[in-house]
């Protein structure tokens, strides 16, 4: 295994030929901090008397790096670092998954927990931002690596989360059995059972029917509401989706049940392509067996790059940051983009589109499904009562829709983009709450 943390320069290195490059590209190479500034920055001028309090958006509240020890089964130890940041806690407890990559960086998740803070206030759910992640490929690892690595990062995390101080849940590469392992880690360590500690757990753990798959129902939520303004109709329509995980599954799998044809679905494995529409249940199987999309027999395969001229009028980014740039942005066929992942789009690639006419379904709101439902988690963990999953589904379409109706009539009002529009509702609340609280002491 390589040094686990080993610092690469990540996303936001300067390059020594930076600054020859032309404005729209250094733009591309913010980083994702450096995108989230840039996205705040645009909404300043509608914050009104608030935009006072716009500093307090530009930099976390608190951030914690911390080295996370194991010992692996080869009886060497490695050293993985781990991060855990509140960016904002002024409407509530912070809130936001943790994720194990490799490429993790300090700044990746201070923009992550960033975004949190706005899309927890644009679905109006009563938290802050928060974000943490581990520097490490998971796949590198046995279970019980896994398992060691999850529960010191917990302890190590553990002086600032708690069930009213900051709730992680899942993200990218983390799940369930994850949660499982972080409620008993904290629970152990307070000597009670917390389940409100984290969410995204198991069921039998205190966890929530529909919550697997809420981020995947919110993105067709909102994707359905939005293709009615534009006049796309979702039966008829083409969608390729980047990333078949928790996200981009869920929300192929109900586009698919709603008539439309998944075209193209691209993973960290390969590209694949089906004019006809690919069999969601099959190629679900398939990925469950050998790991990837790629090698599904009834698909052609496509060169990697070529998946963004691929012709279809909905495209759903659901894997990393920064996937949509300047450079491909010009290429995209769809007239929509719902965005499942957080980041997937740049400043200047959002530009481009919108200049091109594409409607982009930005992830403060496109993605706030998965919180929301965490939120319903949350809740039901207090009170020790259950809801049925239709009543928790049924709830979560009411707060996605009515969010992405009023976050629609500020983009119209104020003719701005969707982003800039869900900026200005997150914002506004987040900052008037500051305003309200006041300065301590
Ligand atoms: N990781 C998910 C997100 O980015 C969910 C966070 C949560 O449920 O707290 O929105």
């Amino acid at each position: 295994m390589s040094h686990p943390i080993a610092h690469t320069p990540g996303r936001i290195a300067e390059s020594p030929t930076e600054h020859a490059l032309p404005s729209y590209l250094q733009s591309d190479n913010l980083g994702p901090w450096g995108i989230y500034l840039q996205q705040v920055d645009r909404v300043i001028p509608y914050l009104g008397h608030l935009s006072r309090w716009a500093e307090t958006l530009k930099r976390p509240k608190r951030a914690l790096i911390v080295d996370v020890p194991i010992q692996l089964d080869n009886g060497t130890v490695a050293h993985f670092e781990g991060y855990r940041v509140q960016h904002n806690t002024s409407r509530g407890p912070g809130k936001g998954g943790v994720r194990f990559h490799q490429d993790v960086t300090l700044s990746e998740v201070m923009a992550l927990s960033a975004w949190m803070s706005i899309k927890n206030a644009a679905v109006n759910v009563p938290y802050g931002g928060a974000k943490g992640g581990i520097r490490v490929d998971p796949k590198k690892l046995s279970l019980g690596e896994l398992e060691r690595m999850t529960r010191r990062y917990t302890s190590e995390i553990g002086i600032i989360i708690g069930p009213t101080k900051d709730i992680p849940a899942p993200d990218v590469n983390t799940n369930e059995q994850i949660m499982a392992w972080m409620m008993d880690t904290y629970s152990m360590n307070e000597g009670a059972t917390a389940t409100g500690v984290v969410t995204g757990k198991p069921v039998d753990l205190g966890g929530s029917l529909g919550r697997r798959d809420a981020t995947g129902r919110g993105v067709f939520t909102v994707g359905v509401e939005a293709a009615q303004h534009i006049g796309l109709d979702i039966a008829s329509s083409r969608v390729a989706v980047q990333g078949f995980g928790n996200v981009g599954s869920v929300a192929a799998r109900l586009f698919a049940q709603a008539g439309a044809r998944i075209v193209a679905v691209q993973d960290h494995g390969g590209t694949i392509f089906r004019e006809a529409g690919l069999d969601i249940p099959a190629l679900l199987a398939h990925v469950a067996a050998s790991g990837s999309v790629a090698g599904f027999a009834q698909a052609e395969s496509l060169a990697n790059d070529q998946f963004w001229d691929v012709d279809c009028d909905i495209l759903i980014p659901a894997a990393l940051e920064q996937q949509i740039t300047a450079l491909n942005a010009g290429r995209i066929k769809a007239r929509m983009v719902i965005e499942g992942a957080n980041g997937p789009t740049t400043p200047a690639a959002d530009d481009i589109l919108q200049d091109r006419n594409v409607l982009v379904l930005p992830d403060v709101i496109a993605n706030a499904g998965g919180v929301t439902v965490s939120y319903f988690e949350w809740v039901q963990d207090f009170s020790s009562y259950f809801w049925s999953e239709d009543e928790i589904n049924a709830r979560l379409v009411r707060i996605m829709k009515e969010a992405f109706a009023s976050v629609w009539e500020v983009a119209r009002d104020k003719k701005v983009s969707l982003r800039t529009a869900t900026f200005i509702v997150g914002c506004t609340r987040i900052l008037h709450a500051r305003e309200l609280r006041g300065l301590y002491p």
